[in-house]
């Protein structure tokens, strides 16, 4: 039997699993990622969490083929390149990390962005294991895409493609997080949503009970606090709520209209408490923006390895056989 180690590196958890050869887990491991300020620190905790995750799965080093890890950047993975992750110390840029990473743990090194690595794990494995041509869309705090056609994950040739959060959707929209304006993440991620709460509560002076359930709500604001406030009625979460699905149906509307799709997938901390709200809107809209019958039979369906999907997509596609072309071997 083969085992492969995977690694979800964030700007605040560092999470590993060890998986077979048949996509098997046989034990996790989270840490905090703590010091990202330190470049050295991030590494130190990235062998921490790897030795870790060996322990809690009773393998020996040896017995490790290769390791996969996803970040939170762009990725050449044909050198091994993090090519700008923002969220992770003051942000990192262009650096040979699977160089660095084989060094450091003697293994065959594969890296690439952790939605495509998401994305990939639900579709090798997950939610949409029995389709071929496949969209994940993934909503918390960003908005996070992936695209697979027939196995392959499409990077485009400066590894950007997918990038679904940055599609713009209003012209002069909410300013976003990589500095343009109207991007969909802007709108649609909880940040966007809570953003236009704000709006709504300081510049047009409507009442919300939000409060209530997140008493620090401007600055912080779980997913379900939201629903609790969908669930009693409140106007302001309503429709802030409302915005955010119609425009993410729209968003979809626009890429099967680009390159149409089998099947997407949904998942994120927003659609994992939100799902069954958010759904059913963001369905009508795909629907009434897709040109023609460009939406018959595409369904939405959500993603359903939930923690494990970064890492164990990594782990997964580190893998497959035709994939070790990606890896660095020193
Ligand atoms: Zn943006």
């Amino acid at each position: 039997m083969k085992y492969y180690a995977g690694i979800d590196l964030g700007g605040t958890k560092i999470y590993s699993l060890i998986i077979d050869e048949n996509g098997n887990i046989l034990g996790r491991n989270k840490i905090k990622t703590e010091g990202a300020d330190s470049f050295e620190n991030v590494i130190e905790r990235i062998k921490e969490c790897y030795y870790g995750v060996l322990k809690n799965s009773n393998i020996n080093e040896d017995q490790i083929e290769a390791i996969g890890m996803a970040v939170p950047s762009s990725v050449n993975v044909d050198k091994g390149i993090l090519i700008y992750a923002p969220n992770l110390g003051s942000g990192w840029r262009n650096i040979e990390l699977s160089k660095i990473m084989f060094e450091k743990l003697r293994k065959p090194f594969f890296m690439d962005n952790d939605v495509n690595m998401g994305v990939f794990a639900e579709y090798s494995l997950g939610a949409v294991k029995n389709y071929h041509h496949i969209y994940g869309l993934f909503i918390g705090t960003g908005i996070g895409g992936g695209y697979i056609k027939d196995g392959e994950i499409i990077r485009g040739v400066n590894y950007t493609a997918g990038e679904i959060g940055h599609m713009i959707v209003k012209i002069g929209g909410p300013r976003c997080n990589c500095g343009r304006k109207g991007c969909l993440e802007a709108i649609a991620s909880k940040i966007g949503i809570v953003n236009y709460i704000i709006k709504l509560v300081e510049k047009k002076g409507e009442k919300t009970i939000l409060p209530e359930f997140a008493p620090n709500w401007r600055k912080s604001v779980g997913a379900s606090a939201l629903n609790k406030c969908f669930q009693r009625n409140d106007r302001v979460v309503v429709k802030a709520l409302t915005r955010a699905a119609k425009t993410i149906g729209i968003a979809i509307a626009n890429l099967i209209n680009s390159i149409g799709v089998e099947t997407i997938v949904l998942g994120g901390g927003v659609i994992e408490e939100l799902g069954d709200v958010l759904i059913p809107i963001i369905k009508e809209y795909m629907v009434e923006y897709s040109i023609a019958d460009g939406a018959k039979g595409i369904q939405l369906l959500k993603a359903s390895l939930r923690d494990d999907a970064v890492a164990l997509g990594a782990a997964s596609f580190t893998s497959i056989p035709e994939n070790s072309k990606y890896l660095y071997k020193g």
